[in-house]
């Protein structure tokens, strides 16, 4: 079975001269092969007729075309397609009760479809899309039949959190308070609020409250709905670690009675959260099959290797290994900065920070809350901000990728980029950022368009193109799938290290700082009125303050150098903390 796509948004007629027409040999022998159909805009490609030669999709200057060979036996297995030459999907995943169920698969590859199916949103098309297709006659037979039958009878009812959190008060207006009982349908707002630690925002309007907020907002008003399937995307954008965790025991504890599905990036999170892991394989844009479920943890060590055993299928060249780096000891580079130790107050808040220094070449990863003095740290560094007691030895420069990025420049990436960045279209520029982040082929695209991932890799760009002393990167594994997560680590060292600059990561993702940094710091406190920084410490120094303080311990996976969170109460959980041991830097 062939098929072939167009990524209608990569897809220009306006701005190429048509190649994927102008060189198909089967167009030049007269055929219809790829045809421009009247009142269509895009070009539209018959499968029948396509042989296959791969001419169009090198010759197309937006790599908008994907035309790929697929097992005949997926045939019977296609179970939705966005129109003539869209995205496809074969196969579904089955929801089981009283269970978290997770999907983890790139970007791209239809897991928000996949969720929008199961909780009704969308009716699977079987790839019939001009027509009416029998889907109960498909499932009949299968557990499928009946989950549908009672879906579409209101007998399961569906609740869904979406992605995307900060379009939320684009569609809801109000005090968080008003939004949170409108959907309280079973008399749970005071123990969801609480559980939730929402107390302190209920009086806010959900206009002015931040995206970590937004998303336990989010998160309360999906539980607090009645209903059989709870579905959560990516929830835990925005969160710090502490909230991470919460979350995950409560999502946990909602699985006792409901089915529970989840779409999670953080794979200390989706270990955490999930009973069982399902695997979505293929191409980005083009198309997705979904596997068979594994128990979590060889789900996830599956999805890093690459390789599914029972079906015989790689879907990835090389597996994603995290490697054990030896601690730093002495580092060898030069010192690019110096500090004693400092004090900041404005009204209300008041940080401290003990002295340290940061070398060339390195990053410093950042764990802690929200509203802890993270950037008023780093401005200090940077002299934005006079510290009130201290003195931080430099005149450095930053360059800062905030948190929350709005896009609000109207124009294309590409101009976008070249108003920011002055190395913009030099060959180091693509080498090092353009390439490995992939935004060659959204340059094209208006930036009010893009994807919340393809936004938060062109934020990632703009701020490595500068020249600066200090990269100041926040949470800049928001939206960004695991693949993405560990290159963007690669880009991250690379471009600090060959610039001789140094990096500060914030961001909450275990995993992706384990990745990433070099050293750590570690802000504790209390967010918004307190914050207190230790020195810059090795990473098991400071990974063991820190977990110390969210009080879970860590352990690494034998196969994959992973590392995951022992259950609370366990014994490898009791030993390490006798051992004072909350993080293995080894096996
Ligand atoms: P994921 O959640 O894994 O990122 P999605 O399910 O959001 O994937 O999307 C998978 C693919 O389906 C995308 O590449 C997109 O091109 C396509 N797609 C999603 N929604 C639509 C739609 N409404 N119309 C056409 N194509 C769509
Ligand atoms: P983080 O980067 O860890 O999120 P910040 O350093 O931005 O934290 O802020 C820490 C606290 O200081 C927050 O409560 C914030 O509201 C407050 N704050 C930050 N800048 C100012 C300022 N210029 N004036 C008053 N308060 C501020
Ligand atoms: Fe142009 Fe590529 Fe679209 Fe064909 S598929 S019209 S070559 S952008
Ligand atoms: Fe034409 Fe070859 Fe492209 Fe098929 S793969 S549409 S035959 S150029």
């Amino acid at each position: 079975m062939r098929i072939a796509v167009i990524d209608q948004d990569r897809c220009q007629p306006k701005k190429c001269s048509l190649e994927c027409v102008k060189f198909c040999p089967g167009v030049r022998i007269g055929d219809e092969t790829v045809v421009f159909e009247e009142g269509k805009t895009k070009p539209t490609i018959s499968e029948e007729l396509c042989t296959g030669c791969g001419i169009c999709v090198k010759k197309c200057p937006f790599n908008a075309i994907s035309i790929i060979g697929l097992p005949d036996e997926l045939e019977h297995d296609l179970i939705h397609q966005y129109g003539e030459n869209g995205f496809r999907f074969f196969r579904l995943p089955y929801p089981r009760e009283n269970a978290v169920n997770g999907l983890i698969g790139p970007n791209g590859i239809g897991k928000t479809t996949v969720i929008k199916i199961l909780s009704g949103e969308i009716k699977p098309n079987l790839g019939r899309y001009e027509e009416e297709s029998d889907l109960l006659e498909y499932f009949s037979g299968t557990q499928f039949y009946d989950y549908f039958t009672d879906l579409y009878n209101g007998e399961i009812k569906a609740v869904y959190k979406p992605q995307y959190v900060d379009q939320l008060p684009k569609t809801a207006k109000g005090s968080v308070k008003k939004l949170l009982e409108k959907t309280d349908e079973e008399g749970k707002l005071d123990k969801v609020v609480n559980d939730l630690e929402l107390q302190e925002s209920l009086d806010n309007d959900i206009s002015e409250v931040s995206g970590g907020e937004l998303q336990r907002i989010a998160i309360a008003a999906t539980i607090l709905k009645e209903g059989d399937i709870y579905v959560f995307d990516e929830p835990s954008s925005y969160l710090d670690v502490k909230q991470r965790l919460n979350v995950g025991k409560i999502i946990r504890n909602l699985s006792n009675e409901k089915r529970v599905l989840v779409v999670e990036h953080d794979l200390v999170l989706l270990d955490y959260l999930t009973d069982y892991v399902t695997i979505m394989y293929g191409k980005s844009g083009a198309y997705g099959v979904v596997s068979h479920p594994r128990t979590v943890r060889e789900g996830i060590n599956t999805y890093l290797i690459g390789y599914l055993k029972e079906e015989n299928i790689r879907f990835r060249k090389t597996p994603l290994k995290f490697e054990v780096r030896p601690p730093t000891k002495g580092w060898s580079a030069e010192e690019l900065i110096e500090f004693e130790d400092l004090e900041k107050s404005y009204n209300g808040f008041s940080l401290k920070v003990k002295r340290g220094d940061i070398f060339k070449g390195e990053v410093v990863g950042i764990l802690g809350p929200n509203a802890i003095g993270k950037t008023t740290f780093v401005k200090m560094l940077a002299g934005v901000i006079k510290p009130d007691k201290g003195k931080v030895d430099s005149d450095l420069t930053v360059s800062y990728k905030p948190q929350y990025i709005k896009p609000e420049f109207e124009g294309t990436v590409s101009e976008a980029l070249a108003k920011t960045v002055d190395a913009f279209g030099s060959k180091l520029f693509d080498k090092e950022i353009g390439r490995p982040l992939e935004l060659e082929y959204i340059y094209p695209m208006p930036l009010q368009d893009l994807s919340g991932g393809e936004l938060q890799r062109v934020s990632i760009a703009m701020c490595l193109g500068q020249e600066a002393d200090i990269y100041l990167l926040d949470e800049p594994s928001a939206y960004l799938d695991v693949e993405q997560r560990l290159n963007l680590a690669k880009v991250i060292r690379r471009s600090i290290e060959n610039k001789g600059s140094a990096g500060i990561v914030v961001d909450h993702d275990i995993l992706f700082t384990d990745h990433i940094a070099d050293r750590l710091m570690v802000f504790q406190g209390e967010p918004g009125v307190k914050g207190e920084s230790t020195s810059t410490l090795s990473m098991e120094d400071g990974m063991n303050r820190f977990l110390k303080g969210v009080g879970v311990t860590f352990r690494r996976d034998p196969e994959t150098g992973r590392p995951r969170v022992n259950k609370l109460g366990s014994r490898k959980d009791k030993e390490q903390k006798e051992k004072d041991k909350y993080y293995y830097l080894t096996f």
